[in-house]
């Protein structure tokens, strides 16, 4: 994000009203660097990616231009025409000239093949302001002069590399054939092959060009670790690791606005000054979290993805993903929170059972595994992991189940967390079922102390169940 604001880029009343809707605070860097451009009506080649905001950076100025400047487009006519490679990529740009139109007098449609064309002929009728397609169908109706190109203004060509892969550049130099001489011309693009250069130069006149390259996060810098958890533990973990004071400027993510409340409330009852920012704030409300933490009044935000956007503080300490990202590539953003300014950071993970699938991805995604610490809240709650350890730790866990009247959770640390002097605290690894070796003689000692003699005759499932283990299963595991 940029210190500028949408009112700076000199956008008009309705698209700022619209941008409020969409709770868009600040423009990001290729919408501050396009908008101002776009606005003086220079032709233009972007070099972004998806996820940059590229397409509010084309979008808000041709609203802008065609609300202010109101025509009839004629009878199939088009006064903008964006091109996409495909029909997903079509309708989300669809979706956002519709929130960002909303308070604007623009009519659009989007014409994508895989459908029956009716609608789109129909829509087409009389005509459009904007009109998103993909190349293929729209060809099919141009030649069936269901759609006239022959008026439009605006030329927007997005994902350019994307239409050469897929095979379309052909159909773009057909398409820009029926287009006026005189036009506005837009061409956005991730990568610079060859083919998409000259493309540029047919198309484009005295272009400004503006290179966004996605944000460089060193993951090398950042001590990854994953607890394995039961979903249900995962808050008494948190509050097991805030017991260390190494953990002293930390953001924790979770996967919903309200989840994010919700763990900042108990936090702040547990005596952990916390603050939740999330795209439910009020822009107010977001600087004063954000404010609170960087000046140190708190020592915990929690936060969703999109609000992580306009986090940029130094000296975070650690990065909780109290709940795993979906999309691994939000995990490389969300940890890339720590280790900013040339630091060093610790990222630590929660994962439950259900999302293995999502560490997976991430674990893709980084070509490597994350390190797996050891759960200090003890082998029953994290979630299933323990079942890769061998038998006598399953009843070990066992025999830790608190007596009546006893809190849960209280007396079965595993192991307390340890300062590491040289860079806070981090998570004990895990070894396979060695893990006793990496614990503190101290630690051993009191397991040992606190196993006491068998009282199981049968292992039982971690997490206290008792049915008892498939035999082959504890063999193979024990091995
Ligand atoms: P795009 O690169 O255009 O696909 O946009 C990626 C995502 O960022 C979309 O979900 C947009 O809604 C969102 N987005 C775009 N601009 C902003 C902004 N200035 N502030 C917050 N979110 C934005």
């Amino acid at each position: 994000m940029t210190e500028v604001t949408f009112t700076d880029l000199g956008l008009s009343g309705p698209l700022l009203k619209a941008l409020e809707v969409e709770k868009y605070t600040h423009p990001t860097p290729i919408q501050a660097q396009a908008i101002p451009l776009l606005l003086e009506g220079r032709d233009l080649f972007g070099l972004a990616q998806t996820g940059t905001g590229k397409t509010a950076a084309f979008t808000l100025p041709l609203l802008q231009r065609l609300n202010k400047d109101q025509k009839q487009p004629g009878r199939n006519g088009v006064r903008a025409l964006i091109l996409a490679p495909t029909r997903e990529l079509a309708v989300q740009i669809g979706d956002s000239v519709r929130a960002y139109s909303h308070f604007c007098s623009i009519r659009h449609t989007v014409i994508t093949g895989g459908v029956p064309q009716h609608r789109q002929v129909k829509a087409m009728s009389r005509g459009v302001d904007i009109l998103v397609a993909t190349p293929g169908r729209l060809l099919d109706l141009v030649n069936q002069r269901h759609v006239d190109l022959h008026c439009a203004e605006t030329f927007i060509l997005d994902e350019g590399d994307r239409m050469f892969d897929m095979g379309f550049i052909r159909d773009i130099r057909k398409i820009v054939q029926m287009l006026p001489r005189e036009r506005h011309t837009m061409l956005f693009s991730a990568t610079m092959p060859r083919e998409i250069e000259k493309l540029a130069r047919e198309i484009l006149v005295n272009p400004a060009k503006i290179e966004v390259t996605p944000e460089v996060i060193t993951v090398d810098r950042i001590k990854q670790h994953v607890f394995h958890v039961q979903g249900s533990r995962k808050r008494d973990l948190l509050h097991e690791l805030m017991a260390d004071p190494s953990l002293s400027r930390v953001i924790v993510f979770t996967r919903t606005k309200h989840g994010a409340n919700r763990l900042a409330d108990q936090l702040v009852k547990s005596g952990v000054n916390a603050d939740a920012i999330h795209g439910n704030k009020s822009q107010g409300a977001r600087q004063r979290a954000l404010n609170d933490f960087k000046d140190n009044r708190s020592r915990v935000l929690v936060a969703t993805d999109i609000a992580s956007r306009g986090i940029d503080v130094d000296d975070v300490t650690h990065v909780i993903n109290f709940d795993l990202p979906m999309e691994a590539e939000s995990y490389v953003h969300r940890i890339g929170r720590t280790a900013r300014a040339g630091a060093g950071g610790i990222a630590i993970s929660f994962c439950d059972p259900s999302e293995k699938k999502y560490l997976r991805d991430i674990e893709r995604l980084l070509k490597r595994p994350i390190d797996t610490a050891v759960n200090p809240l003890g082998a029953a709650n994290d979630g299933g992991q323990g079942e890769r350890r061998d038998r006598d730790e399953n009843r070990n866990e066992q025999r830790r189940k608190p007596h009546r009247g006893q809190p849960a959770g209280k007396k079965f640390k595993a192991h307390k967390p340890k300062n590491n002097k040289a860079g806070g605290w981090e998570p004990k690894r895990e070894e396979g079922n060695k893990q006793h070796k990496q614990q503190p003689e101290g630690a051993r000692q009191e397991q040992r102390g606190q196993d006491g003699p068998k009282q199981h005759k049968r292992p039982t499932k971690p997490g206290g169940g008792n049915k008892p283990f498939r035999r082959s299963r504890n063999r193979r595991d024990a091995a």
